[in-house]
């Protein structure tokens, strides 16, 4: 693993003592040279075909063939655009590529979850690379694909382990309608001869992977409009939830312009706990946080807002925090989501015991709230929420075997 460095030890040591809001600057990004169509909107993608001299009467088809090469068919190459011109073909494949973030793992859990560690391009050539996970988890009725949205986090919740990461970035557009697309590449879920209109395999996507999404607004928002078109990747708004620890000043923006649901990573029924273990609290106390909800644009009880709500031994799960908290969600359509703590080395906390989760999970149930449990996914390969941490900072063998030895436990 790599040395912590005297900064980083600096900057938990300050989070722990309660002092850090947030990390300070983010790593530069430098597009690679020749670039990807992936994640441009169709206009965008006319400015590129306007630049390699396509005529200005030909540049909406040509978007259009394109744009459903890539969405629809999932075309790794233009090679296989055989609609598309030998020329224009040749063309395009000098200036640009449809390549997604590179896989440099894959693991597939006892339980069918399945991640990925994607490589993304570094600000400079002597920098580590930037790298983030991406994880897909099958259900009966569905299949979730979580999304990272920034290499890293700038937030310090106590809690969980992509906040101890010293490295942060945005990822960009394609980055992030990338990992729908590497899903897809990986699963054989793109539309073929033989499954038109076939039921696909990743029906749903969860920002929830590493980094605030919201931190990343104007990105995550234009790989949202991609991974929604109709006429491409097709997920309906209604099954993309974008979560975030609470940056309350742009949850109003969100759903006015991008409309998806919303989960709230809530984790505590009074400030000073809050403050302690989402520390963006400071800045954006519950009722404000809450406020937002209430006001959130589409929110209906057809349309809940998922409230997140870790499950911390002796912290946040006692019976008086189970009865705050439907007090406190009172006249929001909401929708409460358990999650049992996924410890990590290093962690402070404990997961409540099951009988705890249990009872409490059945007073927020009685009171009229579905209050499903997360079912702790792919343990054994460190994906379920708040495992994630890019292998640069790779875990010791000590650690991984700590880390084992906890996920079995229960
Ligand atoms: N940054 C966003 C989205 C990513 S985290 C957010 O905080 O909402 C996705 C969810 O996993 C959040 O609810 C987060 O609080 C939770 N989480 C983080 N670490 C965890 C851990 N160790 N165990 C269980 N849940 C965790
Ligand atoms: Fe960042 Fe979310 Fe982790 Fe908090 S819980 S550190 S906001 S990824």
């Amino acid at each position: 693993m790599t040395e912590m460095s005297p900064e980083a030890m600096k900057t938990r040591e300050l989070s722990r003592g309660g002092m850090l809001l947030e990390k300070t600057p983010l790593e530069s990004y430098v597009p690679p040279a020749m670039p990807s169509l992936i994640g441009l909107s169709r206009a965008e993608l006319m400015e590129k075909l306007a630049e390699v001299g396509v005529a200005p009467h030909q540049r909406k088809m040509r978007a259009q063939q394109l744009w459903h090469w890539m969405y629809v068919r999932g075309a790794q190459s233009f090679d296989e655009m055989s609609n598309v011109s030998k020329d224009m073909r040749a063309e395009l494949a000098k200036h640009f590529t449809v390549a997604r973030p590179e896989i440099v793992a894959e693991q597939v859990s006892s339980d069918g979850t399945r991640k990925w560690l994607l490589r993304l391009p570094s600000g400079h050539a002597s920098e580590r690379p930037h790298e983030v996970e991406c994880v897909y988890i099958p259900e009966t009725d569905r299949g979730t694909l979580c999304v990272s949205s920034q290499v890293g986090c700038t937030l310090n919740c106590s809690f969980c382990h992509t906040g101890t990461q010293r490295l942060v970035r945005n990822l960009t557009a394609g980055e992030i309608v990338g990992q729908v697309m590497i899903a897809r590449d990986r699963l054989n879920d793109w539309v073929d001869r033989e499954t038109p209109n076939g039921n696909r395999l990743v029906t749903n996507v969860v920002m929830m992977g590493m980094g605030e999404p919201l931190y990343n607004f104007d990105n995550v928002k234009a790989a949202m409009e991609i991974a929604s078109d109709g006429d491409g990747l097709s997920l309906s708004k209604r099954r993309i939830t974008l979560s975030t620890s609470g940056v309350v000043p742009e949850i109003p923006r969100w759903g006015e312009e991008a409309d998806t649901m919303l989960a709230i990573s809530l984790h505590a029924t009074n400030d000073a706990l809050r403050d302690e273990l989402v520390p963006l609290n400071r800045k954006y106390p519950i009722a404000e946080l809450l406020d937002a909800c209430r006001n959130y644009p589409g929110a209906s009880n057809a349309r809940r807002i998922t409230f997140e709500y870790v499950m911390l031994k002796g912290v946040n799960d006692s019976l008086d925090d189970a009865k705050l908290l439907v007090k406190l969600l009172k006249g929001i359509p909401a929708k409460i989501n358990l999650i049992p703590f996924n410890p990590w080395p290093g962690s402070q906390y404990e997961c409540s015991n099951w009988d705890q989760i249990e009872k409490f999970s059945e007073y927020v149930f009685n009171a009229g709230y579905s209050s499903p449990v997360r079912t702790p996914r792919g343990r054994d390969i460190l994906a379920a929420c708040g495992q994630l941490k890019s292998e640069t900072e790779k875990l010791s063998a000590r650690e991984r075997q700590a880390l084992r030895a906890m996920a079995m436990t229960d």
